[in-house]
């Protein structure tokens, strides 16, 4: 193998390597908290090393031919489909438990979206502004581009970065989420073997130093960020005030407002999932409720419904839920539904104590559930990142709609109605970046954009979509002028040629 899952290797000029490092940061499986594996933070000269081979091949890869690129994208997205077997491995250590084959399938849609790149890149043109004068413009690649991950999505969020950057002609620094390395590698090894020139994609691992110095590299000009918002916030700040273009996904607390008047079953199923799936490591987690009226009826079916998932490590057949990252992130969740209790909500479904057969060292949190929540407790002011819903309620959509304006996240939302006025009165109101109407996790498809806001984003042109396209060029305008003999300019032209 051209890389080792227990050292994970640095990805240098088209080598994987091993890192000279001696600071090295264990990997650990979720579900028993053995240790899998160590992470180099790599040293100072070879990160430098990276972003040199990021230069180096910039003016190449750059002038290459789009087509030759897009070539390459094409057989990219489907050696991504033809390996789903050993990327699943891989993922199992954050312990998901999806259709992950289905799963893939959406990872690859980034990729597929990236090779549309010769629509989305064209210029405009206006001919004939002025006598013999014509202005168009080029949609050009930055430079060398940086991106840093997320735990929670391996290999889909790194896919949200690099294949759109290189696909238009930028060069790829990559700095995955120390947690879950592996993925990234193999994704880097499939678009070698797709036909990516060495040097073209570069990868470095670390924590803070590695972030901090993609931050203040000068020869990177933009920097793709998903995480939390302690980082994001940091990256956003550090990196703007260097001239970067920076680009911040951050974290959430997404509603799902459920109307009296919603299919009943349905919605219950769907808030379920949606709130407990992936153990509610995903940004998009539906991890607070807010029952209208009489839907606050529907919670003792809703807590019955949670109560039936299995919790399980991720690999095992049949597993929901599987555990949360970390033994810190375990606490962290418990402590918060602690919070809950303390400050006066109530335990409906208590996960806590969860025993899983077999993997009773694993950071698992089974399905928590904590009605009779306020807008000003903590469980329901912090994002949670676990298997946690907290329930609120409304009088009238109206109300509601001020609890999820009040929040200060905007990444997503959903309602549950069957009544279209209502459901279009609460896309047009809601100051969230994405809402469902019956759709608990509204994440688009990769010809839109992921448009989360307030204070889950900071920048201004979001992931993937049209905007990824933005993001990660430069116009350049060009005015040219071919005037016939006859019309040569007879004395200086002193004023502004409009
Ligand atoms: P994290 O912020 O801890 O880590 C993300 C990256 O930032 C990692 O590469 C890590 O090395 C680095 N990092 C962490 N702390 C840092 C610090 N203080 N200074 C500099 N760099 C730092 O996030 P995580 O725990 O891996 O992921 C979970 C978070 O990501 C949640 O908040 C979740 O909502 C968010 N998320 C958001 C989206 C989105 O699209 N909005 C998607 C997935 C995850």
């Amino acid at each position: 193998a051209r890389f080792s899952s227990s050292r994970t290797k640095l990805f240098i000029n088209g080598q994987f390597v091993d890192s000279q490092t001696s600071d090295w940061i264990d990997i650990h499986n979720p579900a028993t908290n053995e240790v899998i594996g160590r992470v180099p933070k790599a040293t100072q000269a070879e990160m430098e090393a990276a972003v040199s081979a990021c230069q180096r091949t910039f003016p190449a890869w750059s002038e290459l031919s789009i087509l030759n690129r897009q070539q390459i994208f094409l057989r990219y997205q489907q050696l991504i489909k033809d390996n789903l077997k050993e990327k699943r491995q891989n993922t199992i250590i954050v312990g998901r438990s999806a259709d992950l084959s289905l799963v893939f399938q959406c990872f690859a849609e980034v990729v597929e979206h990236a090779c549309s790149v010769t629509s989305l890149m064209l210029g405009e043109t206006l001919p004939s502004l002025t006598k013999d004068m014509d202005t168009y413009t080029f949609r050009l690649p930055l430079g060398v581009c940086a991106g840093i991950a997320p735990f929670n999505f391996p290999a889909m969020i790194p896919l949200w970065m690099f294949p759109m950057a290189m696909v238009c002609g930028n060069t790829y620094l990559m700095k995955p989420s120390e947690r879950v390395p592996g993925a990234t590698m193999l994704l880097a090894r499939l678009l070698q073997d797709a036909g990516a020139p060495d040097g073209t994609l570069n990868i470095i691992h670390g924590q803070h130093e590695a972030v901090t110095f993609i931050c203040d590299h000068p020869a990177i000009r933009a920097i793709s960020f998903v995480g939390s918002n302690q980082a994001g916030e940091y990256i956003y700040e550090r990196g703007s005030r260097n001239g970067k273009r920076v680009q911040s996904n951050m974290g959430a607390k997404n509603h799902g407002v459920v109307m009296p008047d919603a299919n009943k079953e349905n919605t219950l199923n769907q808030l379920v999932g949606a709130a407990f799936g992936a153990a509610g490591q995903r940004c998009m987690a539906l991890s607070t409720a807010v029952l209208v009226g009489e839907a606050k009826d529907w919670l003792p079916e809703l807590v019955a419904k949670a109560k039936k998932l299995r919790v399980n490590a991720g690999d095992q057949p049949g597993a929901d839920l599987g555990p949360l990252i970390s033994p810190a992130a375990k606490q962290r969740v418990c402590s918060l539904v602690e919070s809950g209790v303390k400050e006066g909500a109530s335990l409906l479904l208590d996960g806590r104590d969860v025993k899983v057969k077999g993997f009773e060292n694993g950071n698992f949190v089974g399905p928590t559930i904590l009605g009779n929540v306020k807008a000003n407790m903590t469980c329901y002011k912090e994002e949670i990142f676990g298997p946690v819903l907290v329930v609120l309620e409304a009088d009238t959509l109206d109300d509601a709609i001020e609890i999820v304006n009040e929040n200060p996240y905007g990444n997503g939302t959903a309602i549950f109605t069957t009544n279209g006025a209502t459901a279009r009165k609460y896309t047009h109101l809601a100051d969230v970046g994405q809402v469902g109407v019956n759709v608990p996790i509204p994440v688009p498809l990769p010809m839109f954009s992921f448009t989360g806001s307030r204070a889950s984003f900071r920048g201004d042109t979001n992931f993937y979509g049209k905007q990824g396209i933005h993001f990660y060029t430069q116009l350049k305008t060009v005015t040219s002028q071919w005037k016939e003999e006859d019309a040569t300019l007879t004395s200086p032209a002193v004023v502004m040629p409009t």
